[in-house]
């Protein structure tokens, strides 16, 4: 079996159109434009790029947004105080605190303080609570970008078994409350599963969030499966490299080594899900495109969530 690509491509595009849609329809109708907040402690540089695009997505798609960027050694209270003062801020309706934060500070801290309202992250605990009772909230974005995406690429979720590799509160656990909203019957598993292998061969749903490049192989995925890939990991090694990736892509990635010194792998080994998945997610152009994307939308849904609409 040689397994359909799911691109995150088009499905991206058509949920930022969608977006675009709706704002100018809410200024029109409503006088009023989402506004988005994102906040950057520090000097990782993969946040600056994630921030980057953002901000940039947003301004493409007519929601105001505004970028504000702390010194590394900004302290904990200041961060704090710079979210109760968003928090207040009528004009915003979507906070966003790119994580990781800088060591000294408590993320769990800065998170919960976040309005539960403008947590377009959906990370604070309200909304946690929220999704896992099944209740309308902001829902993290990765794992509801992986939702649209089975949806839009017509994968019925509603009675399959879908397992769930990883138990973050970023991807994993959300993504299993998404699915069993959806219907699908869930299986979490994380690293102190024994025979992890037996588990996920019984996934017709199979979810990677695991930050391992590669980790899960031809043994682990049943023919025939959706295989959804969320990992991002970058690969410099050749000969890793080589046992990754399939005859006709190896050459291109081989040049991306040697031109940037990395090129990007999920959770998944590419070269084996194919031949044994009836679906596969790629990395890139899969389910990171997604985040984004999901990110504008969950700004609208916070804008019209907070003014009852
Ligand atoms: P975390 O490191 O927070 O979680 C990893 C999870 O994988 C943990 O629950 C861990 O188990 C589990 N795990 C680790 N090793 C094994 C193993 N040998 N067998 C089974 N389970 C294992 O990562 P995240 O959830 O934040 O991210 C996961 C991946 O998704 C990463 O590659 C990350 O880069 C990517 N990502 C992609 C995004 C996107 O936009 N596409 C957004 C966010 C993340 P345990 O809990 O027991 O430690």
């Amino acid at each position: 079996m040689t397994a359909k690509i799911l691109s995150g491509r088009e499905i991206a595009e058509s949920i930022k159109e969608e977006v675009r849609n709706e704002v100018a329809r809410l200024f029109e109708e409503q006088g009023f434009r989402p506004g988005l907040t994102v906040v950057r402690v520090g000097e990782d540089p993969a946040s600056a790029v994630y921030v980057g695009n953002k901000v940039k997505t947003s301004h493409e798609l007519g929601i105001v947004s505004e970028h504000i960027h702390l010194e590394a050694d900004t302290t904990h209270d200041e961060v704090l105080s710079t979210v109760k003062r968003l928090n207040r801020r009528d004009d915003i309706d979507g906070i966003l605190v790119q994580l990781p934060l800088p060591d000294h500070i408590d993320e769990n801290a800065i998170l919960e303080a976040i309005d539960p309202q403008k947590d377009v992250d959906g990370f604070h605990p309200m909304n946690v609570g929220r999704l896992n009772q099944g209740q309308r909230s902001l829902v993290p974005c990765t794992p509801a970008g992986v939702i649209e995406i089975l949806k839009r690429s017509g994968i019925g979720i509603a009675g399959k078994h879908a397992v769930v590799v990883g138990r973050s509160n970023i991807v994993g656990k959300p993504m299993a409350a998404l699915l069993l909203k959806e219907n699908a019957t869930v299986t979490i598993c994380h690293s102190r599963t024994t025979d992890l292998p037996s588990i996920t061969r019984q996934a017709d749903i199979l979810v990677a969030a695991i930050g391992k490049a590669g980790f899960v192989r031809g043994e682990h995925i049943r023919e025939g499966a959706t295989v959804i890939d969320v990992g991002i990991n970058s690969v410099s090694d050749i000969d890793l490299a080589a046992d990754l990736f399939s005859e006709e892509d190896l050459p291109k990635r081989l040049a991306a080594i040697e031109k940037r010194g990395s090129t990007l792998v999920g959770d998944v080994n590419p070269k084996e899900a194919i031949e044994k998945a009836a679906n596969f997610t790629p990395v890139p152009g899969g389910v990171g495109l997604l985040t984004v994307a999901m990110l504008m939308k969950n700004t609208v849904e916070a804008a019209k969530m907070r003014r009852n609409l």
